[in-house]
């Protein structure tokens, strides 16, 4: 384990079950649509999650990644977010699933769910490793008959690895845990 962690949360191994089985679900729930679906990865914090999950959905699917940011620092984003980096595919008519390391506010998904339905979109559904839930506070609904998908359910605690940052480091932690209190000031 890194020094810097006082406490593991998920292993690498619950992560990676849990994947198994949100790609085999995602798999199930998508099959025999039309048209390829877009797996949209949010960057920088889903890019192991989004690289992960494609490889367990057995659909023939596109993918794409997109940027939002919250002006903010340490732990604490404030702000309203914005788009960063936008798409390179056209997701016109398109069933799309976005990939997100964690929701929490609620404001980063609830900008990204406006801004891919104003591309047309047909249904947006999200896929999240973490739910935050007692910080929500931003509601935001999917689009068509988009789904939600979670990971796991995270208590009210800043956590890093597995693509998750503090200051942009720990994203390459194999595991998900929390930082010894120190290194948050
Ligand atoms: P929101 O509050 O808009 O739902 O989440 C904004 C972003 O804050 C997330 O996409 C994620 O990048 C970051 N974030 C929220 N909670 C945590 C956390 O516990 N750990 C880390 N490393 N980032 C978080
Ligand atoms: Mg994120
Ligand atoms: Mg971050």
């Amino acid at each position: 384990m890194d020094a810097d962690i006082e406490r593991v949360l998920w292993t690498a191994e619950e992560i990676a079950d849990r994947i198994s089985a949100l790609g085999a679900q995602i798999s199930k729930d998508f099959r025999r649509l039309p048209s390829p679906v877009i797996v949209v990865g949010v960057a920088t914090g889903a890019f192991l999650f989004l690289a992960d999950i494609v490889r367990q959905i057995t659909l023939p699917i596109a993918v794409d990644f997109i940027r939002a940011e919250s002006y903010g620092s340490g732990t604490n984003a404030n702000g309203a977010p914005i788009i960063s980096c936008d798409l390179k595919l056209d997701i016109n008519e398109k069933h799309v699933i976005l990939v997100e390391d964690i929701v929490e506010s609620g404001a980063t998904l609830s900008c990204l769910i406006s801004h891919l339905k104003s591309k047309g979109a047909c249904s947006i559904s999200v896929c999240t490793l973490l739910d935050k839930p007692a910080r929500r506070r931003v509601h935001f609904e999917l689009v068509g008959d988009g789904k939600f998908y979670c990971g796991f359910e995270c208590p009210d605690e800043f956590v890093v690895g597995y693509g998750l940052d503090l200051a942009e480091l720990y994203r390459n932690l194999t595991y998900i845990g929390v930082l010894k209190p120190e290194k948050y000031n």
